[in-house]
């Protein structure tokens, strides 16, 4: 860092919104609002960012410091915005979260049923990211988890049931002192989880992307710190709750990169030919044999390639 930055302080991005972005920094805790400084040049900078601040960063009303660093990234979670591809800006790599641990996968056994599809490509992103997934099953007292369960049998996949009554200490126990992102379609009950989760964040249940006019100005994703848990010596950690994303648009993933969201298929690869682009069109892809001798679910090999075909959009 330069000399005249000897004074920057050290702040966490929680939300960012038209270029003003939102920092929480330490001792004594405070949320200041920033801007970037030009020396930034053209780095984003997201929520998760961990950042060094300069100017005002009193945290009072009207106060505006400077970020003037963005910390190395330990991971970086992305998605091709599939939301707009009839433009070059719309069909850009956008990152979304910056040093997440863990995505948390929302999704209801019923009312709406579970989209395996969405699943598989959250399960990519989070691969492609390498962060650790982890399944969040809601409206667990409407169905059960056999038929998602099976589905992925075959993946080391940590998951969690939740019910419109059960208390959330599994939950809280699977995100303690971790930076989690949350995705789910509305409707599945992602944003009544964060509620409950951090009943002071006031989230209205079923707002999306309010942050920004147009629909392509923001995923809006927001960062809250969890509440203490009594009893606890970790800290409690942060949820990022995620709007405005209605899907991962892989189309920054390639083939072999797009093998990592399906650990049960990438080894039956080792005998296709060089170059194989393991699509269905390719007669001597190893995968049909791999399924057939029953070593993973054809369903699974179905959806990777639904998942080739269809990486620059939203299919499902
Ligand atoms: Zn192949």
């Amino acid at each position: 860092m330069r000399p005249r930055h000897s004074d920057a302080v050290d702040g966490f991005v929680t939300a960012v919104d038209r270029g003003r972005y939102t920092c929480v920094l330490g001792d004594p805790e405070r949320t200041v609002t920033a801007m970037r400084a030009r020396e930034l040049g053209r780095r984003s900078v997201v929520v998760g960012d961990r950042v060094s601040l300069v100017g005002d960063t009193s945290g009072d009303a009207g106060a505006l410091a400077r970020i003037v660093r963005i910390a190395d990234r330990r991971s970086v979670l992305r998605r091709t915005a599939d939301d707009d591809d009839t433009t070059a800006e719309g069909r850009l790599e956008r990152v979304v979260v910056a040093n997440a641990d863990q995505l948390v996968i929302v999704s209801s056994l019923a009312d709406p049923p579970p989209r395996t599809g969405f699943i598989d490509r959250c399960l990519v992103a989070a691969y492609d990211a390498g962060i650790q997934p982890l399944l969040c099953l809601t409206k667990a007292d409407l169905s059960g988890p056999a038929a998602v369960l099976d589905y992925y049998a075959e993946l080391d996949l940590p998951h969690l049931l939740v019910r419109p009554d059960c208390d959330l200490d599994d939950m809280r126990a699977a995100l303690a002192g971790l930076v989690s992102v949350l995705v789910g379609h509305s409707g599945v009950g992602k944003s009544t989880l964060v509620n409950r989760l951090v009943p002071a964040a006031d989230r209205a249940v079923g707002r999306v992307s309010a942050i920004g006019r147009g629909r392509h100005t923001s995923t809006s994703a927001v960062a809250l710190r969890l509440p203490d848990r009594a009893g606890a010596a970790d800290s409690a950690g942060w949820i990022i709750d995620t709007p405005g994303i209605r899907s991962f648009g892989l189309a920054h993933v390639s083939a072999d990169s797009l093998l990592h969201g399906f650990a049960d298929l990438a080894p039956g690869t080792a005998d296709c030919p060089p170059n194989c682009e393991h699509t269905e069109a390719e007669p001597e892809c190893a995968l049909d044999a791999w399924v057939a001798a029953g070593n993973a679910d054809q369903r699974r090999l179905a959806s990777y390639r639904r998942l080739l075909a269809s990486r620059a959009g939203e299919t499902e």
